[in-house]
């Protein structure tokens, strides 16, 4: 078991604003967002950007962190609905 490995816990099933299905985290430690190279802080919820690794790599992280003011999530779990991107967008 490697405990250091843990830097983010899965939250459950969010839906996303286009009406699609991704899978929550919430971060154990700072995260940096691929998309607006923002930080995702300890605690906050986040997402996971798929991406292709090349033919033949493995082992490599194939997920980009993307923060919840990129990709506004909607949990789906427990009923419960936390909307963690609707006050946190800034323009
Ligand atoms: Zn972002």
């Amino acid at each position: 078991m490697k405990r250091s490995d843990v830097r983010s816990n899965r939250v459950g099933r969010a839906m996303l604003a286009t009406g699609g299905v991704t899978i929550a985290y919430r971060a154990v430690v700072e995260f940096t967002c691929v998309q607006c190279a923002g930080t995702i802080a300890p605690g906050a919820l986040f997402s996971r950007k798929s991406r292709r690794t090349p033919p033949g790599v493995f082992g490599l992280t194939a997920t980009d962190p993307i923060c919840t003011t990129c990709q506004p999530l909607r949990l789906q779990d427990n009923g419960e609905t936390e909307t963690a991107a609707t006050d946190a967008r800034e323009e």
